[in-house]
């Protein structure tokens, strides 16, 4: 009988050992399980950050998509909108925050082409940024807009053109010349050190490829693009061969349909 005793309390402990054992065991397992989910989501809210640090990297950037001819749209870093000289291409969609138009030429005007527009949305044309025959500035906040000279040919009345000088609120700048030859103001606007400049040069209505790099030489900006490479006929707006022949060592060639991030390049040259 003492023996049965001894069986059963040591039978009693074994199988109380065994279920604290399987029962700490399935803690340790549910604590492991716990880390674990601690760690895979600590992980994923870091994978989150990361996204979202990318993403602030990329919208503090601004775009810009050449549709072909002299037809650009920017998206700034804040979102806003601009159309400049609207006639070739896609890319009409988004809603226009500020249309730039530098002449009334049928191939820079076409503002039927922006059909989706901000209530606040803002035109500017040659006739307000000559007002009072002078070239005038605009600041818009997300951009500031400079009127500067443009035309000195047959085809283009100096009172009736103007280019452009956009400054985004990075600081980075871009220059369009609409449609011009050489005009007096060029050799001033080196000072601005400008990042991106837009030069015509099809050689029929506007100054020829040589002459478009002279002046791509006396402005001296960063990055020297070639449009309105071409007259605007049979829907052609650009040809890559032609705006390869643009001569300048610093030149950017943007294909119709491509869209380019504008960035400051900060060393001096
Ligand atoms: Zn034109």
């Amino acid at each position: 009988m003492k023996k049965f005793f001894v069986l059963f309390a040591l039978l009693t402990a074994f199988i109380f050992a065994a279920c604290t054992g399987t029962v700490s065991n399935q803690a340790e397992k549910n604590d492991k399980k716990t880390e674990q989910d601690q760690v895979s989501a600590s992980g994923s809210v870091e994978q989150e950050n990361e996204t979202e640090k990318e993403e602030t990297v990329k919208s503090t950037k601004a775009k810009l998509l050449y549709m072909g001819h002299a037809s650009l749209r920017i998206t700034t870093a804040e979102g806003k909108v601009i159309y400049i000289d609207p006639f070739a291409g896609d890319g009409y969609g988004p809603e226009a925050d500020l249309i730039l138009v530098t002449h009334a030429h049928f191939d820079h005007n076409a503002l039927d082409k922006v059909k989706n527009r901000r209530s606040d949305c803002r035109t500017i044309t040659w006739k307000e940024a000559l007002d009072g025959g002078k070239h005038q500035t605009f600041d818009l906040g997300y951009v500031k807009i400079e009127a500067v000279e443009a035309g000195y040919n047959k085809n283009h009345d100096v009172k009736e053109c103007v280019g452009y000088i956009l400054t985004f609120s990075d600081g980075v700048s871009v220059y369009v010349s609409g449609d011009t030859s050489k005009t007096e103001q060029m050799p001033a606007l080196a000072e601005q050190k400008l990042d991106y400049a837009f030069y015509c040069c099809d050689g029929v209505y506007n100054m020829d490829l040589p002459e478009a790099a002279e002046c791509a030489k006396l402005v001296g900006a960063k990055h020297d693009v070639p449009y309105h490479v071409v007259p605007p006929k049979d829907g052609k707006y650009f040809d890559r061969s032609r705006a390869e022949q643009f001569d300048s060592p610093n030149r950017l060639i943007i294909n119709e349909g491509e869209e380019i991030e504008l960035v400051s390049d900060s060393k001096e040259h």
